[in-house]
């Protein structure tokens, strides 16, 4: 299929080219050009979560099915849940676990597939030799990415995080990481700055010059990228046909789905899977204490100008909703020039206005809410105290905002939760909102949450202990494009 720009529909690209370049050379990103429609019986019929998967991305992915099978049975073999993303029956709360794949987080989901396209698309064109991907990360992302393209031909990565914001697991997780393709950086500032960083890389016509000279043209793993967004979609279309097929909802039904965001690409998903046949009812928006996007729902004014919290869910501190401008085209009824508008009022101003008629206008509803800190650490304890469900924060975000709805607003219908981390990767905050108790350090407080729980420290966990730090590289402000350079001259040295 073809995908256009947000910012010029006029011409379209293949979707392989598409995750190449990860962003649209006009500073847009990359939508389907139409929405495909799925066959629910097709769905439901599939025997495995690779061979939906395959299916939804064969909407999207101009790849033959059996080829895309192959390729997402491989990515997803990896996952230490047979069922990939299993659904835990708390009632009218279905939650979606994630979090099965490499790096415990749900970005395995969709970076376990994105560099295996990329690789695809190399191969099917030769003017472009390798691909450097620039990454900027909130947490989870980084690890995601490091893991999903470690050693693969023709790719290296660089993965920028911020110095103060990563849980201390997140930072270790990277620290760690091997393969002679992978770089990592910590930058001074918080992710918005670290993001905006990367993105200043990308628009830098010099800087592109130099890496071509090392032989690598850019690109990105960030979740604006085409390539994560389609396997994304296929979890929620997934969790709909496991519903059925268990017997919780009849075919046609529909459900909720209730998403904790950050940058939006996972709940952008959830509206894709709708737009495509899912029956959605009600796409929740939680947020944490940077509520920007409850306040943009409900008020239809988005504002950056304002205080930037640090909370226990790090890969939800975020201002700029680098998805949102895909839902922004929808709402604008695919308006390029009035969301060209919108974008610059964004860059000038931090701030824009959309009229409710326009929110309203969406085929699928939204309804956004926030938790606070103590509310967030408040849904960890009940849930584990009444439910016996251990969650990490970024879930329990999404819990709370769902508990409070439904207790709002009396609906039974059956919700579909995402669940976004391990606990395991917030030992510290997860252990003290469940027991009360401090611990000083991450393994310490794994051990300790264990016993306490009786739960399982994952694998991944237990081996950052005896993991040596392979990077320990820092950026300025300005700095960024330096240590990319240099570990590309490296790279280039070494042929
Ligand atoms: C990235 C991340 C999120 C936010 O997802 P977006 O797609 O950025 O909205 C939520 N929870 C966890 C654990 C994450 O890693």
């Amino acid at each position: 299929m073809k995908v256009i720009s947000t910012r010029d529909k006029s011409a379209g690209i293949g979707a392989l080219s598409a995750v190449l370049k990860g962003i649209s050379d006009d500073g847009g990103l990359f939508v389907p050009s139409s929405f495909p429609i799925l066959d629910l019986d097709e769905m439901i019929g599939c025997s495995g979560y690779p061979e939906l998967a395959a299916k939804v991305l064969s909407k999207f992915i101009d790849m033959d099915e059996p080829e895309l099978k192959a390729l997402t049975e491989e990515a997803y073999s990896s996952f230490d849940d047979p069922a990939v993303a299993p659904l835990k029956d708390l009632g009218t709360a279905q939650v979606l676990e994630l979090w099965h794949g490499p790096t415990l987080a749900f970005k395995d989901m969709a970076l376990q597939v994105l560099p295996r396209l990329m690789s695809k698309a190399l191969d099917r064109q030769n003017e472009i030799k390798n691909i450097m991907i620039l990454t900027a990360t909130s947490g989870d992302t980084g690890k995601a990415a490091l893991e999903g393209f470690c050693d693969v031909p023709r790719t290296a990565i660089v993965v920028y995080y911020p110095n103060s914001g990563v849980a201390r697991l997140q930072q270790l997780q990277m620290e760690t990481q091997e393969g002679m393709n992978t770089c990592v950086s910590s930058v001074d500032g918080n992710f918005d700055d670290a993001q905006t960083g990367v993105k200043e890389l990308f628009a830098c016509p010099e800087f592109r010059e130099k890496m071509l000279g090392y032989g690598y043209s850019l690109s990105s793993a960030n979740s604006i990228n085409f390539g994560r967004l389609v396997p994304q979609v296929a979890y929620y279309v997934h969790a709909y046909a496991d519903l059925v097929k268990r017997g919780l909802i009849e075919k046609g039904e529909s459900i909720n789905i209730c998403v904790p965001t950050g940058n939006f690409g996972n709940i952008l998903a959830a509206y894709y899977a709708g737009i495509m046949g899912i029956p959605v009812k009600t796409l929740i928006c939680a947020s944490n204490k940077n509520k920007i996007l409850t306040d943009f729902f409900n008020t239809g004014v988005y504002d950056v100008n304002r205080e930037f919290y640090k909370t226990m869910s790090p890969s939800m501190d975020i201002l700029i909703s680098s998805n949102l401008e895909r839902l922004l085209f929808e709402m604008l009824g695919r308006d390029d020039e009035a969301l060209r508008g919108i974008m610059a009022d964004l860059k000038q101003t931090g701030r824009f206005e959309m009229p409710k008629e326009a929110i309203d206008s969406l085929k699928i509803g939204f309804y956004a809410d926030y938790a606070t800190e103590e509310d967030t650490a408040a849904s960890i304890k009940e849930e584990f105290d009444e439910n016996g469900y251990l969650m990490d924060p970024h879930t329990a975000v999404a819990m709370h905002v769902y508990r409070k709805y439904a207790e709002k607003t009396g609906d039974d219908t059956y919700t579909v939760v995402a669940s976004t981390a391990n606990p395991y990767k917030f030992t510290q905050d997860v252990l003290k909102a469940v027991s009360g108790e401090d611990a000083r350090e991450a393994f310490g407080a794994a051990e300790r949450l264990s016993e306490y729980t009786g739960t399982k420290v994952p694998s991944q966990i237990l081996a950052l202990k005896t993991k040596p730090v392979l990077h320990n590289r820092f950026a300025r402000k300005g700095e960024l494009g330096d240590i990319a350079l240099k570990f590309a001259g490296g790279l280039n040295g070494r042929g």
